[in-house]
């Protein structure tokens, strides 16, 4: 089949990229590098340089093949940016989101499926794990606008018959366990790549946010799913829209506190990561679980690297082969 991958040349794009290349089909990685790689694109991938912001070049690229499917995963994707740029955010994501929509609609694409978020859930005020079905409450205006383009893609449906699954992810983390792909943000804000870093001695001592929530250590608690079980859960959705749209958490379901992640680390990769108090960062739920029982049910979804000290050592094995990631 011929799959069309925006933001390809991202860290979760990437993989799933690669997952669909593995399974034997084309792929097409759509990307505008502004934060993604060149040397992510998975070998084997067509590449368009295309910014999803220029409505007739996205139109253009749409049209060029007939897709069996699009994966868009191309977005800003930082929190606490959002918080401090919040209309950059909310335009930026919901105005390309809405070309690469209309664009699929016009050429008759009838699969789409949407990397969203648990930022979508926001705040505190509710037992984990987090349902399928929980109360949608953005905690941030990038939440917002992953929660904005999943109503553009019920009205895509009602209208335009373009089915869609909207994968709402809770950590994505770790790395191709081939050693191919791995994580490379810049700047870098995730506590998985971080911490390897400090250990490593990459990194001045990883600032710890935060040691007073109410949870078993006092340090947050996170839901990290390993990148190759999020890009397998892909490929299952697209199964899914036959002949209707779906919406999906994806997590493991098991929480680590922030400390427990350091341990991981430490524990992996034989070496002591240097760590110190820092304030809470703004933003932060306390703790965020997933309840991913629908997919699996739905789709057989059974995720192969639940374990954190796998998740790290993938992580771990591609930041030591990549000392400056992908390059400049
Ligand atoms: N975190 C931290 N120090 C850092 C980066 C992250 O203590 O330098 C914490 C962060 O406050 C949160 C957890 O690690 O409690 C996971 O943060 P990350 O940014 O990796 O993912 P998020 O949950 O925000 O999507």
């Amino acid at each position: 089949m011929n799959y069309l991958v925006t933001g390809g040349a991202g860290f979760v794009g990437s993989h799933v990229a690669q997952s669909l290349l593995d399974a034997g089909h084309d792929v097409t990685v759509l990307d505008n590098l502004s934060t993604g790689h060149r040397a992510a694109v998975p070998q084997g991938a067509d590449f368009l340089e295309v910014d999803l912001a220029d409505a007739d070049a996205t139109d253009k690229a749409v049209g060029t093949r007939r897709w069996d499917g699009v994966l868009h995963f191309a977005a800003l994707s930082l929190v606490g940016d959002s918080m401090r740029e919040p209309f950059h955010y909310l335009r930026q994501n919901t105005l390309t989101s809405l070309n690469l929509i209309q664009a699929c609609a016009r050429h008759g694409t009838q699969r789409f499926v949407f990397s969203s978020t648990a930022a979508l859930f926001g705040g505190d005020d509710r037992p984990p794990p987090i349902a399928d079905n929980a109360q949608i409450d953005p905690g941030s205006p990038y939440g917002e606008s992953k929660f904005f383009i999943e109503r553009a893609l019920v009205w895509a449906d009602r209208i335009c018959g373009l089915r869609s699954a909207c994968l709402r992810y809770f950590n994505a983390a770790g790395a191709d366990p081939g050693g191919r792909l791995g994580e490379d943000h810049r700047p870098e804000t995730h506590l998985i790549p971080l911490t390897i870093d400090a250990a490593l001695g990459r990194r001045p001592p990883l600032k710890l946010f935060g040691d007073d929530y109410a949870t078993r250590d006092g340090t947050c608690v996170r839901d990290y799913i390993h990148v190759t079980d999020l890009a397998d859960a892909h490929i299952r959705a697209l199964g899914q829209l036959t002949d209707r749209s779906v919406t999906y958490n994806l997590g493991n379901g098991l929480g680590f506190t922030n400390l427990e992640v350091i341990r991981a680390v430490e524990r992996v990769s034989g070496r002591k990561v240097p760590w110190e108090p820092a304030p809470r960062r703004a933003g932060d739920p306390a703790v965020l679980v997933a309840d991913s029982s629908r997919i699996r049910k739905e789709t057989g979804w059974d995720p192969q690297y639940q374990d954190i000290d796998i998740i790290v050592a993938t992580a771990l094995r591609w930041r030591e082969a990549h000392p400056d990631g992908y390059g400049s």
